[in-house]
């Protein structure tokens, strides 16, 4: 790739960004694509400060993570309809000359529960997990008519998310033999299990793990030993990144190459 006056960057703003593969998937998408474009990853304390970096530098766009989705989300003059809802933005691009913050999150995971899950409307479906990645979870579930019950450690935070998912089209109730549950906490990034309740997971229910890393979860892991299917973080890392991709350069993702570029950056990792 040759870089000249005429390339675009993209940035990914957040804290820490070192460990991310954001910039291997993209970068890898633009070359296979034939984007002028570059990836570059920023460590940056002011989430605010960084959003009027894409506009002053002329960016072709961003992504935002942790933690500066909310301040992006405030900041930014524009949001899509999905971003609104969520509350949070993880993409900033231009639409019609202005700034816009998305949150691709939210179809990530859509993309996820249709490809993968095979998520039906009606489906019970247990949150585990009230953060920003529950949150997103709570729009993609509405969007999907499933029905939600939210565990978490804060009864107020778990309130909050049930909220978001009736909002967003969810009925929100008790459900006790759920098809799917969905781990939406940290718990897994070092080896740890989920509370035993969602270990022993039953042929016919599906675990969908948010943490991924270079092997199979625990809570993946147990799950496919039992018999039951289990998906890892890997689905709604591509399914945002392609969204994302999509809307800085109008083109379809090319999604195999992206999801190969994710395996290398993975392993890389041990
Ligand atoms: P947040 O910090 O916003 O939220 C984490 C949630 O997990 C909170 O509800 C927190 O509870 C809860 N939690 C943390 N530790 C425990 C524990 N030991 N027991 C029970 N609950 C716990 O993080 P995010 O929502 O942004 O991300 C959560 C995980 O999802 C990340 O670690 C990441 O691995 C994954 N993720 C994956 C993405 C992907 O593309 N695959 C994208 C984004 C996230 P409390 O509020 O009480 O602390």
């Amino acid at each position: 790739m040759s870089i000249s006056a005429a390339t675009r960057v993209v940035a990914l703003l957040g804290h820490p960004v070192g460990h991310s593969a954001s910039p291997a998937v993209q970068n890898a998408a633009f070359a296979a694509a034939g984007v002028d474009a570059i990836y570059v990853a920023f460590d940056v304390s002011s989430g605010s400060e960084a959003v009027a970096a894409v506009s002053a530098l002329g960016l072709l766009g961003a992504n935002v993570t942790v933690p500066h989705k909310q301040v992006a989300f405030d900041v930014v003059q524009h949001r899509t309809d999905v971003a609104a809802a969520s509350g949070a933005v993880n993409t900033l691009f231009w639409s019609e000359g202005r700034l816009t913050g998305d949150n691709t999150d939210v179809e990530g995971l859509s993309h996820v529960f249709a490809a993968d899950v095979g998520l039906a409307a009606g489906d019970g479906v247990v949150l585990f997990g009230a953060g920003g990645a529950a949150r997103a979870a709570a729009v993609a579930l509405g969007r999907s008519a499933a029905v939600v019950d939210v565990v978490a450690r804060r009864p107020d935070a778990a309130e909050a998310v049930r909220e978001l998912a009736r909002s967003s089209g969810a009925k929100v109730g008790d459900v006790p033999d759920p098809r799917v549950v969905i781990n939406a906490t940290p718990l897994g990034l070092r080896g740890e299990a989920l509370p035993d309740r969602f270990m022993t997971l039953a042929p016919g229910q599906v675990a969908l793990d948010l943490v991924y890393g270079p092997r199979p979860t625990p809570f993946v892991a147990a799950a496919r030993e039992r018999g039951a299917a289990g998906f890892d973080g890997r689905g709604m890392l591509l399914g945002q990144a392609a969204a994302a991709f999509e809307r800085w350069t109008s083109r379809p993702a090319p999604r195999a190459v992206m999801a190969a570029a994710a395996e290398s950056a993975l392993s890389a990792r041990g």
